[in-house]
């Protein structure tokens, strides 16, 4: 969709040219009419509403203010020099200062004519007053764009103000090139979905969006570009789906065989649960379609994920496929071996290890199996990503925790087959609905949501730093009984050595209360050595220690179900998905486990709304919402994704409603119209190919 207008570049407007290109560029990532238009405010100031001098307060922001000019002096001089007006109106007076543009001040500033002044009064020695306020005569009040109705605040920079493009100089421009191009921006939504959602014109909503003429068309103009904006993403999401079904084969998994019936009735040490069941069939039915399977599988800590897993691995062996799993620590990696190889036995498939610390030795032995498909089930790290490793046959790629892995490393797996394995994709961080539709819209999505009976829910409660005592009071009863304790500290880049302190501290203390050799106690931390913090958590794991002191790196994984006890020291600095995923490191076995949350007395609201919600539920699709509404999007699925969720105006926190009107709106679609054939979808289907030209697609997908 190319457009000779909105796609020129922004030094040709009036008023921009070449250095202002520039730096629109750089700070603002503006290079076309296109970019600067879909530059939208990030907040309007209401210029319909005025102020009385003695409704100003220190929470005050921008504001105009009807008053009329009683003095006017130069103060100070040198660098201090200032001009400070006294302006008043009937209900008081204040001070209007400048800093800059004495000259222009002293010609145009008229002591005794009546203004409009505008700006955001700060409180300084005893009154209120504007630094560098606006000022329009009273009589000139100008009805233009942006004025006397709600005005657009734009983003901008130091380096743009420079340039005269602070907000106001941002406005402008946009204004300009409103007024020059407006009638050339095509509508890019079909005319039924605007019909169907009475969503604004394009034209209309883009005016609305910078220059709204009041409330209610900003909020029509906002429905509609969020709509539009979200709509694109699944469009472009959904028809990758689509085109990587119709071109990559899948290898097709039609028979339930000998594995997967055996370790049902013979191995399984469990009835699986509803939720296990419903996800083993809904992809039994997605590996036997001939297609390629791309499912997610959400499921909380301890909903048994492990188990779907081997059984999808034993589909795939009954097929005549080799499987594999990959983790992304060599602790988690050895932790799903370890239970893997525990649920079955030799005779039933063979399973092997893989990770980056496999000698050599077993390596060239291990590969050789591969390549013979002697090997049915390999787990290992990303290892099993390296072009050495092939196999015989592969069927199906599990990967856990999934938010670890890029992109490309997916990629990588694919190749290993010549028709691509299945993807089976596991997280323990319940997504936020629309956060899954956003960034897993591609693939789909099962929900384990349902813990295995007779588990105790876990109880939390939260702690000050006064009651540390009563913790430790607990905790050596909860040993007594023989369970054992996680410890939890924070460690946090900027702050690491003195995180690191706080730890050492920490240990000193414990030490102090829990002395050998009645008590022993692990630590692990992201400074040591692999092998020490291997050997450290293999005492934990055997008993041989009760207390795991650790920072954050036992996040993931480890699966002792003895520990039952998790105390998570400053816990106010955590997030609440991290502070969710520590609680189901314990509440594994059949004892009452406990999350005992320790903080300073001093909390922030948000601090303190964490807490609470990690006291009242345990439900992690419940915390993960409330997570999105606390932080964002960005922050709670890290930097890797973040490409995915560059959304200018819709908010996916607050706009759920909006996505799933454009996401079915895009399923629909392509229902309709599988191949965007109809003459209304023309301009869809132009640009999706426009976006996937020249990319082949084993990058896009
Ligand atoms: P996660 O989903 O966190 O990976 P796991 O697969 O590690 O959970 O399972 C947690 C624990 O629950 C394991 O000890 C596992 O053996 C057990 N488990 C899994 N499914 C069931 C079930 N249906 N009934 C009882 N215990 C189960
Ligand atoms: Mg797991």
């Amino acid at each position: 969709m190319f457009n000779p207008v909105l796609d020129t570049p922004v030094e040709f407007l009036k008023g921009v040219g070449p250095s202002r290109a520039d730096v629109l560029k750089k700070d603002l990532g503006i290079f076309t009419y296109q970019d600067l238009l879909s530059h939208y405010p990030f907040r309007y100031i209401d210029r319909t509403k005025y102020f009385k001098i003695n409704q100003i307060n220190i929470d005050s922001q921008y504001i105009q203010i009807i008053g009329r000019v009683i003095g006017k002096k130069v103060i100070g001089d040198k660098r201090a020099k200032r001009i400070v007006a006294v302006f008043k109106d009937e209900t008081g007076i204040m001070e209007l200062v400048w800093f800059q543009s004495l000259r222009w001040v002293e010609d145009h500033i008229t002591v005794g004519a009546a203004y409009v002044a505008f700006g955001k009064p700060t409180f300084f020695n005893g009154t209120f007053s504007i630094s560098h306020p606006e000022m329009e005569l009273y009589q000139n009040r100008q009805v233009g764009r942006g004025n006397l109705t709600l005005q657009p605040v734009y983003n901008s920079t130091e380096k743009l103000k420079k340039f005269n493009l602070d907000s106001k100089g941002l406005q402008r421009l946009i204004a300009g090139l409103l007024d020059q191009v407006i009638q050339q921006v095509p509508e890019n939504l079909p005319a039924y979905i605007i019909d169907k959602y009475q969503l604004p014109d394009k034209r209309i909503a883009l005016l609305n969006v910078h220059f709204p003429k009041n409330q209610k068309d900003l909020n029509a103009a906002e429905r509609r570009l969020k709509f539009e904006e979200l709509f694109f993403i699944q469009l472009q999401l959904l028809h990758n789906k689509q085109l990587r079904q119709l071109k990559f084969k899948g290898v097709t998994f039609d028979k339930v065989g000998e594995k997967v019936n055996r370790f049902y009735n013979e191995f399984l040490p469990f009835e699986l649960t509803n939720a296990q069941k419903r996800v083993v069939k809904e992809i039994r039915l997605d590996t036997q379609r001939g297609v390629q399977m791309n499912r997610l599988v959400q499921g909380d800590v301890g909903s048994g994920k492990t188990a779907v897993a081997l059984m999808s691995m034993l589909l795939a062996n009954d097929n005549g496929y080799q499987a594999c799993m990959m983790a992304p620590t060599e602790i988690l990696a050895r932790q799903h071996y370890a239970s893997i190889t525990g649920l079955v036995s030799d005779d039933l498939v063979r399973v092997a290890i893989l990770t980056g610390n496999t000698k050599k030795k077993e390596r060239t032995i291990l590969h050789e199996q591969l390549e013979n498909g002697e090997i049915d089930i390999l787990i290992g790290t990303h290892a099993l990503i390296e072009d050495k490793v092939q196999f015989k046959n592969l069927g199906l790629v599990v990967i856990d925790e999934q938010h670890r892995f890029g992109v490309e490393q997916r990629a990588k797996l694919w190749r290993k087959n010549v028709i691509p394995p299945h993807i089976l994709v596991m997280t323990a961080t319940p997504i936020p609905r629309t956060l899954a539709m956003t960034l897993y819209g591609d693939l789909d999505v099962s929900i384990i949501d349902e813990l295995p009976a007779g588990r105790k829910p876990i109880e939390t409660r939260h702690l000050f730093e006064g009651q540390r005592l009563r913790m430790f009071g607990f905790m050596k009863q909860e040993i007594a009984k023989g369970r054992q304790v996680y410890i939890v500290y924070p460690l946090i880049k900027e702050s690491e050595k003195l995180d690191l302190l706080h730890l050492e501290a920490g240990i000193e203390q414990l030490s102090y209360h829990f002395p050998r050799p009645n008590y022993q106690i692990s630590i692990v931390h992201g400074q040591m050595a692999n092998i020490d913090k291997q050997f450290e958590m293999e005492q934990f794991i055997a008993g041989k220690s009760q207390i795991m002191v650790a920072t954050t790196v036992i996040e993931v994984g480890v699966n002792v179900p003895n520990a039952s006890v998790m105390v998570i020291e400053n816990a106010e600095r955590f997030g609440l998905s991290q502070l969710h995923q520590l609680r189901g490191r314990v509440g594994r076995g059949a004892e009452q486990s406990f999350c005992i949350l320790m903080s300073s007395n001093r909390l922030s609201k948000e601090g303190k709304v964490r807490l609470e919600t990690m006291v009242r539920t345990n439900n992690g699709f419940e915390i993960s919402e409330i997570d999105l509404q606390l932080r964002g999007p960005g922050d709670i699925t890290g930097t890797q994704q973040s490409g995915v969720l560059d959304l200018k105006l819709a908010d996916l926190a607050k706009d759920q409603i909006i996505l799933s009107e454009a996401r079915n709106t895009v399923i629909e679609l392509f229902a309709e119209d599988p191949q965007l054939e109809k003459i209304e979808h023309a301009a869809l289907k132009a640009y999706l190919q426009k976006l996937n030209r020249g990319i082949s697609f084993d990058k896009i997908s």
